[in-house]
């Protein structure tokens, strides 16, 4: 029955998204945003056949009211909520894998400013992404919402799913490991897990603070993993790890203080996932180095290149049924004896029970991979209604040069000297770029050949 008091809300256009919902808290987003989605939320949820729906909330200043309003806005829709309280991201999606429910809302606004806010979505055991995050705005702006009372209650999922994490720890030796929660939501559960894995455990910034007092919780960016890096070398640990604010992104720091990237570490997962599982599909994002790929293939696994985005990698990954999925920015997908969600403290588990298993170090583990030179993530403006544009004429132009061009994500082009990627970001005005290359020479003639590309389209190359 619809309910005829309720009139349209129109969300601030720039907070839907293509994989979250995400604003500033008092400029873009209010708590009657989040009542909004509430409400329309629950008419997809119902539409699905659902009625019932776990909420979390990460440790921002505004999370406890948004969080409030949310549910209000759900359960007024006649869904039941129950909501698991503070904690990462992850304790949101464990806690939609176990507790029955229909489907899952995140309240965090994950690396992002303190005065950021923002919501993580699934339906089913599914994220929740792109058109459909744009429908949520029609029916919101339509006003047409379900009426209803369902039931509230608080249920406690965080010390079963430390215990979860533990549950996979195969470690057989103790190490000296420093974490660095950067503030954010994975303090609390970071506190339990360290008490009880075997070992001895340094924790930097465990204390839950949304104002971010350290540093800014994203170890995809080096001048936030520097404390890890100290105190690394400082204590002499066998190595470091770093989350992001809401806990689905790792960061990794080894014994000399050295940062690993994302294509670094999924090697030594991906090590792990096919010594189990021979022939085994692993996904890395179309960023990610060549030597990822061809190690995996080298260690009997089966490479397979997919577009950027977690929630992309996530429903590739339910597809193809692969052990194990990752992205350069740190999103690491285990469904190897896990669930299949982005987890950055089942993936630190993980990685402490392969070192603790093996003698090799995380250091000499990174000395072990071929030598490549390659750029980071390299990001630059390009007008919204340039930049896919421009990737088509790129690789219209290097298609009739008969390049070797993949098309999966943007264009991602091969030579004899390495490869190059150029790609449009889904979330922002802005371009992406990175290249690789067995030798610095080899990466100059790559540099030049994505600079002229950009040129021949109108675009200033990035000074790299
Ligand atoms: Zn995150």
């Amino acid at each position: 029955m619809a309910d005829a008091t309720a009139v349209g809300h129109r969300f601030d256009p720039t907070i839907l998204r293509e994989y979250d919902i995400r604003g500033v808290i008092g400029e873009t987003l209010h708590e009657a945003d989040a009542k909004a989605l509430g409400r329309s939320f629950a008419v997809v949820l119902r539409e699905a056949g659902g009625k019932s729906i776990a909420v979390g909330r990460d440790g921002r200043l505004s999370s406890p009211a948004i969080e409030k309003a949310l549910v209000e806005g759900l359960r007024d829709s006649g869904i039941n909520v129950v909501r698991v309280g503070l904690g990462p991201t992850p304790m949101l999606y464990y806690a939609v894998n176990t507790l029955g429910v229909d489907a899952g809302i995140m309240v965090t606004g994950s690396h992002n400013p303190p005065t950021h806010n923002g919501f993580k979505l699934m339906l089913g055991k599914k994220p929740f992404f792109a058109a459909d995050i744009q429908r949520l705005g029609k029916i919101a702006a339509a006003g047409d919402f379900p009426s209803g009372k369902g039931s509230v209650r608080e249920q406690h999922v965080l010390d079963a799913y430390v215990d979860r994490l533990l549950k996979d720890y195969d470690g057989a030796r103790p190490l000296h490991v420093a974490w660095d929660a950067g503030n954010g939501a994975t303090g609390e559960a970071l506190q339990k897990l360290a008490a009880k894995l075997p070992g001895k455990h340094l924790l930097l910034n465990e204390k839950i603070d949304g104002n971010f007092p350290a540093h800014h919780p994203d170890p995809t960016e080096t001048k936030n993993l520097v404390q890890l890096q100290e105190a690394v070398r400082k204590n002499g640990c066998d190595f470091g790890v770093a989350f992001d604010g809401d806990g689905d992104r790792i960061g990794l720091v080894d014994g000399q203080g050295r940062i690993l990237w994302g294509d670094q570490f999924m090697v030594l997962m991906a090590r792990d996932v096919v010594r189990n599982q021979p022939g085994a599909t692993i996904i890395a994002d179309v960023k990610a180095s060549q030597v990822l790929f061809d190690e995996v293939a080298r260690m009997g696994g089966t490479p397979l290149m997919w577009r950027t985005g977690h929630s992309l990698i996530k429903s590739k990954m339910a597809e193809t049924h692969a052990p194990l999925a990752g992205e350069m920015s740190g999103h690491i997908f285990f469904a190897d004896r896990y669930y299949g969600y982005d987890d950055a403290l089942y993936a630190g588990v993980r990685v402490l029970g392969i070192l603790a298993r093996g003698t090799t170090s995380l250091a000499d583990f990174r000395d072990s991979l071929p030598a490549v030179v390659n750029t980071p993530e390299l990001r630059f403006p390009c007008a919204e209604d340039r930049k896919f544009k421009v990737v088509e004429e790129v690789r219209a132009r290097l298609e009739q040069a008969g390049a070797s061009v993949s098309a999966i994500d943007g264009v991602r082009v091969k030579t004899k000297d390495g490869w190059w990627l150029l790609r449009a970001s889904n979330t922002q005005d802005v371009l992406v770029a990175r290249a690789e290359a067995g030798d610095g020479a080899g990466l100059e003639t790559l540099k030049k050949l994505l600079s002229d590309q950009l040129r021949a389209s109108g675009v200033t190359p990035p000074a790299f």
